[in-house]
């Protein structure tokens, strides 16, 4: 929880000009998920609808724990709380390597896995260790906005793709008109927070194919981030396209966060491919950039834990009855939404303002965040990683908004 300051910039400070900036627009997202912690103090908790946050509500499998106990118990030998090698364990990063390459029919080695503090520490690992000052960033909107403290972070310049609001695919021409010579990386996020939707097959190549004709046209490599927290939150068994195999110059950033619940513990991955150009350079210089961020490694005993639960996998059968209750429960109400296919979100049009809309659900306890804070205005993204009776209590307050705001 931050402090309320009320300063203007003109007034002296002693922190950098970028943080007094960020101290002044704290994340939307954050801000529900507070005002959220506000509401459940003075209403009960169970009286507050908070769709927020993607913080998982069902635990992490049992088997992360029996993982956990064991290894305090049985691997004290291993060092299970020194230091280690910048790109963690090993053992660990074999056993990563194995598991991607069982399920992708891929042929990755240790030395193509770096551990990372979850999703974010990875991002921030492989974009400080790619971008020169003022190397262009493509993002795809809507997009989850921590991308852009995150290229900023490496002294990178953020590019935003607009949004395809048709079908939430994204546009390749869009994208092939938003390369420059600049541009060094672009961010992808199958599925997608905040839409739901999963990018297709004919998408990934579409993008891909763009992707190969700027580096020829331009000289130079451009990396196909693939921000994946979701990759096993998918329903109805659809497929998650896996990025290498369409284009050689794709690193792929993964977290635990989601899949198995444990977002608390960061942990994750990066998958740099022997094949990428500059491989070994990118692979040496993440491992120092893990370092001298202040990362040094991955945390040591959820490394080990997670190796051991690799096939396990986050209760997904209880996030698709929420899915498609709230998916039904709101187009009843008269709304407009994309179906889900995967990731925890429901992507909704809002029959006003979207933050005029936030405002409206906020009198019923209900807390949505704004499609602005995903550069993508008219719209609210529905975080639905909540227990079943937050959107069954949800549902008659949705239902009055309707009533309000579309008849
Ligand atoms: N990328 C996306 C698209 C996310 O939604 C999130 C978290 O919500 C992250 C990255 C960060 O994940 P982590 O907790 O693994 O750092």
């Amino acid at each position: 929880m931050l402090i309320e300051v009320k300063l203007t910039m003109s007034q002296s400070h002693n922190i950098s000009e970028r943080m007094f900036e960020l101290t002044q627009k704290n994340s939307a997202v954050r801000e529900m998920f507070e005002e959220g912690n506000r509401l459940a103090a003075l209403y009960g908790r169970e009286n507050v609808y908070d769709f927020s946050l993607g913080n998982p509500y069902f635990p992490a499998p049992e088997a992360v724990k029996t993982a956990i106990s064991d290894i305090l118990e049985n691997e004290a030998s291993t060092f299970v709380h020194g230091y280690m090698s910048n790109s963690g364990y090993a053992d660990v990063r074999q056993a990563v390597a194995d598991n991607i390459n069982r399920r992708f029919g891929t042929g990755f080695a240790a030395g193509n896995v770096i551990m990372t503090v979850g999703a974010a520490g990875g991002l921030n690992v492989i974009l400080k260790t790619l971008l020169n000052p003022g190397d262009e960033v493509l993002v795809l909107a809507p997009y989850f906005l921590e991308y852009g403290n995150y290229i900023a972070n490496a002294d990178g310049v953020l590019v935003v793709v607009p949004a395809n609001t048709e079908d939430f695919q994204p546009d390749a021409k869009a994208v092939a008109a938003a390369v420059t010579s600049k541009t060094k990386a672009v961010i992808i996020n199958n599925p997608n927070n905040p839409t739901g939707v999963i990018y297709s097959e004919d998408t990934i190549r579409k993008i891909s194919e763009v992707l190969k004709q700027k580096q020829k046209e331009y000289g130079h490599a451009i990396y196909l981030l693939s921000d994946e927290p979701y990759r096993e939150l998918a329903f109805d068994g659809a497929e998650v396209p896996w990025l290498t195999k369409y284009y050689r110059n794709t690193i792929v950033g993964y977290s635990w966060s989601k899949s198995l619940s444990l977002p608390g513990e960061r942990i994750g991955y990066l998958l740099i491919p022997s094949e990428a150009d500059d491989y070994e350079l990118i692979y040496n210089a993440a491992c120092i950039a893990t370092r001298i961020l202040g990362f040094v490694n991955a945390p040591s005993l959820i490394q080990r834990a997670v190796a051991r639960c690799l096939d396990e996998s986050t209760d997904i059968a209880a996030y698709d009855l929420n899915r498609r209750l709230l998916y039904s429960g709101l187009k009843k109400a008269g709304f407009e939404c994309v179906y889900p296919q995967g990731a925890f979100y429901l992507w909704m049009k809002t029959p006003c303002d979207d933050r005029q809309f936030c405002a409206a659900a906020k009198k019923h306890n209900i807390l949505v965040v704004p499609g602005a804070s995903f550069s993508c205005p008219g719209y609210v993204r529905i975080a639905y990683c909540v227990g079943e009776d937050t959107i069954r209590g949800a549902l008659p307050g949705f239902e009055e908004l309707a009533e309000e705001l579309i008849k």
